[in-house]
């Protein structure tokens, strides 16, 4: 069997509690839900799932508590033959949260205490550049700090450091001491890869950004940012699709049609495909569109790390065959 593409992520994983309730309580009130539901999560977790699901040998490097919930997460993503032995249980924190209320209509109020994903730090960066591997995956619940030490330990290795793929998810938020731009614009010649979607689009750029075509120009935009800016840059569009820009122009890669019934994890299933395709050679514009195939087929199930597909179900949600053996 050929050697699986080696994908390393360093980010966040949560336990999300999520309880669906008849209307999301305003300020001051109470609202009595369902019972809860206790489910792995955090960006970092949620791409790291994805790609094993979708063929890589994954190792997840980030923090959690000493605690249950600490436990807990370990083991499912244990469960998903993902290496997590570079996973640090930090003392006297308790392991990130994310508590979800969900009304009839879908419509959601999300509260995230970050706990042991506010460790993260020097340590766990070095932890994640340790080994080589094919592709180093950074998601942004993590400190500020540790994704800027990343990308400077990038630009020193230069070309013979792994690619890295940043999505900047969450932007950053103003007035932090370094915004979304700040950020990008330090990256510097060596990152080789920019995720955002359209939201985060518009915080590093600082207009909105809406549909497809405002995408491709956002792309276009955000590899001009730093001298020189990030080699490809990917901004999603939701059901839209997704547009890229990178050396040989822009590509603008139509959303396939599917029955949508949960969005939730789209874009990590889109930023753990992409990492996946990227570590098996697949070109750009490709892994690009397989990376959209496989968030519209995480789309078409409830939850995040539960509705990850693996290459049978992007086929059979998109006709798309995974381009990854
Ligand atoms: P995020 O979840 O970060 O907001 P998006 O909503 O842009 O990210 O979704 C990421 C990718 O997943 C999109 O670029 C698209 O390829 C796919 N996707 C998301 N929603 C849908 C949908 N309703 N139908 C088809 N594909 C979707």
């Amino acid at each position: 069997m050929a050697e699986r593409p080696q994908v390393t992520v360093l980010g966040s994983l949560n336990m999300d509690i999520s309880v669906t309730v008849p209307r999301l309580p305003g300020p001051g009130a109470t609202v009595v839900g369902g019972a809860a539901r206790f489910t792995p999560g955090g960006k970092g977790a949620n791409q790291a799932v994805a790609a094993a699901r979708l063929g890589a040998e994954v190792r997840m490097v980030g923090c959690v508590g000493d605690d249950e919930f600490g436990r807990r997460l370990l083991a499912a993503l244990r469960a998903e033959g993902i290496n997590a032995d570079a996973v640090r249980v930090a003392a006297n924190t308790p392991t990130g949260l994310a508590m979800i209320a969900v009304d009839e209509g879908g419509e959601n109020l999300i509260t995230v205490a970050p706990g042991a994903n506010h460790q993260v730090a020097a340590p766990d960066v070095a932890a994640a550049a340790a080994t080589e591997r094919d592709i180093l995956v950074v998601s942004a619940e993590i400190p500020i700090p540790a994704i800027t030490l990343v990308l400077a330990d990038a630009h020193k290795a230069g070309a013979h450091g792994a690619p890295c793929v940043l999505n900047l998810a969450p932007a950053p938020e103003t007035p932090a001491k370094e915004t979304a731009a700040d950020l990008v614009a330090a990256a510097g010649a060596n990152l080789d890869w920019l995720v955002v979607n359209e939201s985060e689009a518009a915080a590093i750029l600082g207009h909105a950004v809406s549909g497809l075509a405002a995408a491709a120009k956002a792309a276009a935009e955000l590899t001009a940012r730093g001298r020189p800016g990030p080699r490809h840059a990917v901004v999603t569009a939701g059901a839209a699709g997704a547009a890229l820009a990178g050396s040989d122009g822009t590509h603008v890669i139509d959303g396939f049609p599917v029955h949508a019934v949960d969005t939730v994890g789209a874009g990590d299933t889109f930023v753990g495909a992409l990492a996946v395709a990227l570590a098996a050679g697949v070109s750009a514009p490709d892994a690009v569109r397989a990376a959209a195939a496989a968030g519209a087929a995480a789309v078409t199930r409830q939850g995040a790390q539960t509705a990850m597909p693996r290459p049978a179900d992007v086929l059979a949600a998109t006709g798309m065959a995974w381009p990854v053996a």
